[in-house]
C-alpha cells in the first residue's frame, strides 16, 4: 500500500520556493494501478520520489507498506527502498557487462546477508520474472544485444526481484515506439496484478487509460480526478 497524506514538497527557487507538490492525499492499494498524468513540471515525478522515500516532504505523512517513512532515519529508509518499493524510471540503467539474468540475480547479492535468498532461489525468482516479462529466450543476452523495449522489459523485471510491495514506474514508454511501450504498460497492469503490488505508474499514453483501476491527473502540484471537466480533489 502507497498512503499519501496531506503531502506538501517544496523545492527552493531563488529567494522564494516553488511548490511541486500541493496538499496531495492519495491511498494505492495492493494489486492495483494507479496512473498519473498532468503536464510536464506538474509534480509527477516529485510525487514517485516521495514515494520512493528519495526525498522528504515538507509536510504531512507518506507511509509506504505500512511504514512511515518520514519518521524514519536514512539508513532505515534505504533498507525499506531496498525491500519494499521497485522502480523503474525512463531509461533502463541496466549495467553493461551484465547478461539480463545477471542483472536481475546481482539483485539478491544486495544488502544484509541475512536478508538474501539462496543462489538458487534467486535464479529460479530471475528466471521466472524474465519469463513472465517475455524474455525467456535473451536470458544470456548483455544490453547491447538487446532493443529498448527488451532493455525497458528487463528493467521492470529487475524492479520485482526483492518481491517489492510497491511499484513506482516513470514514463517508462516515452524512449519506445507505441508497439513497444504497449507491450511495457500491458507488462506492468499483468505483473501488479500477478505480484499484487501497489504501483504508480506515471504515462501519457491516453490509450491506456481505460485499463487502469484510477487515472489522476497532476496540475501545479495538484492530484485531481482526471476527467477534465472535474476540478474536484482527491
Ligand atoms: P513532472 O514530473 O510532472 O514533469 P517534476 O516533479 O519533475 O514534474 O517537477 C515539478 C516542479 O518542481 C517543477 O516546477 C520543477 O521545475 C521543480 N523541480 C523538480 N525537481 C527539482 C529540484 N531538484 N530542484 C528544484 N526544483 C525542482
Ligand atoms: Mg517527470
Amino acid at each position: 500500500m502507497i498512503e499519501f497524506d496531506d503531502v506538501t514538497l517544496t523545492y527552493p527557487d531563488g529567494a522564494s520556493r516553488v511548490t511541486a507538490v500541493d496538499s496531495v492525499s492519495l491511498t494505492v492499494e495492493p494489486g492495483t494501478v494507479t496512473c498519473l498524468t498532468g503536464p510536464s513540471g506538474s509534480g509527477k515525478s516529485s510525487l514517485l520520489a516521495l514515494a520512493a522515500t528519495l526525498i522528504r516532504p515538507d509536510s504531512g505523512r507518506v507511509a509506504i507498506a505500512g511504514s512511515d517513512a518520514t519518521r524514519m532515519s536514512g539508513a532505515q529508509a534505504s533498507e525499506l527502498r531496498r525491500r519494499s518499493i521497485g522502480i523503474v524510471f525512463q531509461q533502463a540503467n541496466l549495467i553493461a557487462s551484465l547478461t539480463a539474468l545477471e542483472q536481475l540475480q546481482v539483485m539478491n547479492e544486495l544488502g544484509a546477508p541475512g536478508s538474501r535468498d539462496s543462489r538458487g532461489a534467486a535464479t529460479a525468482r530471475a528466471t521466472h520474472l524474465l519469463e513472465a516479462v517475455g524474455l525467456a529466450d535473451q536470458a544470456g543476452r548483455r544490453p547491447h544485444q538487446l532493443s529498448g523495449g527488451q532493455r525497458q522489459r528487463v528493467n521492470v523485471a529487475r524492479a520485482l526481484m526483492n518481491r517489492p510491495r510497491v511499484l513506482l514506474v516513470d514514463e517508462p514508454t516515452s524512449a519506445l515506439d507505441q508497439d513497444r511501450g504497449a507491450q511495457i504498460i500491458e507488462i506492468v497492469l499483468e505483473l501488479t496484478a500477478s505480484e499484487g503490488t501497489s504501483t504508480l505508474l506515471v504515462t501519457h499514453d491516453a490509450h491506456h487509460f481505460a485499463r487502469m483501476d484510477r487515472v489522476l491527473r497532476m496540475v501545479d502540484g495538484v492530484l485531481l480526478a482526471a476527467d477534465a471537466n472535474s476540478d474536484r480533489n482527491v
